[in-house]
């Protein structure tokens, strides 16, 4: 699919953490728009989406000198208090576009030279593995929140086809844990999946977050229901996993490799 590339110049890149990220003192979205346009994504419900003519998933844009705006606002920030941060909202820090623009790259490096006190990277691009190297020196003040909704590539391609293939991931998240990078694999939002998935994850992390659309997208499941996306799981025969209740299945499969300290729900497993 063809994405439009914009460029905008912000005036501010950190925003206060509000809502579902209550405990972060701020929030921080290198682009605006995201190319990987999952089907479920309930930022298209959101006014960054509904104010524009152009389908979600295809645009995107560029924020332009952020890495000079960061620094300002970092030490301002950090002067006032705690700062936590979570990258990002409502984009995805390593969609394609910044193989080439390296506007996350350069947001990194910043904070290396003046680190938050905590930075939670929300990716489901194994290009996140390009930047180890900063990650590492983060040490303990970052986690890498790699989404994987299912181990069922079919099911992957259902629901957000552009995204990398679920095998590309769960191998980023072996080169994470090989270079000692904090890290988690978040299933959110949980797509069907099989009971072979906690097997698949227990060799590459030691904490795994579940969260679904009910609990999730900042509505209570109403933003997903306008988004149609029960349509998708009749298609596919599977709507016992369009429910409330499907995430206990999950819940208990992981139970049974994973101790109860090492499972967060939810909320819970995106905090610092
Ligand atoms: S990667 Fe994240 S921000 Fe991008 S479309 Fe998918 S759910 Fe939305």
């Amino acid at each position: 699919m063809h994405v439009e590339i914009g460029e905008k110049h912000p005036k501010t890149l950190l925003n206060k953490g509000t809502g579902f990220l209550v405990d972060y003192s701020h929030s921080l979205n290198p682009y605006t728009g995201c190319s990987f346009g999952c089907s479920y994504c309930y930022v298209r419900q959101m006014p960054v989406s509904l104010f524009r003519s152009q389908q979600w998933g295809t645009w995107v844009d560029i924020k332009k000198e952020a890495a000079k705006l960061l620094r300002k606002e970092l030490s301002r920030a950090k002067a006032k208090g705690k700062v936590t941060i979570f990258m990002s909202s409502s984009t995805d820090p390593y969609q394609p576009i910044e193989f080439k623009e390296e506007v996350t790259r350069s947001l990194l490096t910043v904070m290396v030279e003046d680190p938050p006190d905590f930075l939670f990277v929300q990716t489901r691009s194994p290009l996140v593995t390009r930047d180890i190297d900063l990650l590492q020196k983060l040490e303990d003040k970052v986690r890498v929140s790699m989404t994987i909704e299912t181990d069922r590539d079919d099911i992957r391609k259902a629901f957000s086809p552009v995204a990398p293939p679920i095998q590309a991931r769960l191998k980023a998240l072996e080169r994470l844990k090989e270079a000692g990078v904090p890290t988690q694999a978040t299933i959110a939002p949980l797509l069907p999946s099989s009971e072979a998935f906690p097997d698949r994850l227990v060799p590459l992390v030691n904490r795994v977050c579940v969260d679904d659309y009910f609990m999730g997208d900042g509505s209570g499941g109403k933003r997903t229901r306008s988004l149609g996306i029960s349509k998708r799981y009749e298609e596919l025969g599977l709507l016992e996993w369009y429910h409330p209740d499907a995430y206990k299945i999950v819940l208990e499969r992981m139970g049974q490799v994973f101790s109860a300290d090492q499972i967060y729900v939810s909320q819970n497993g995106f905090a610092p």
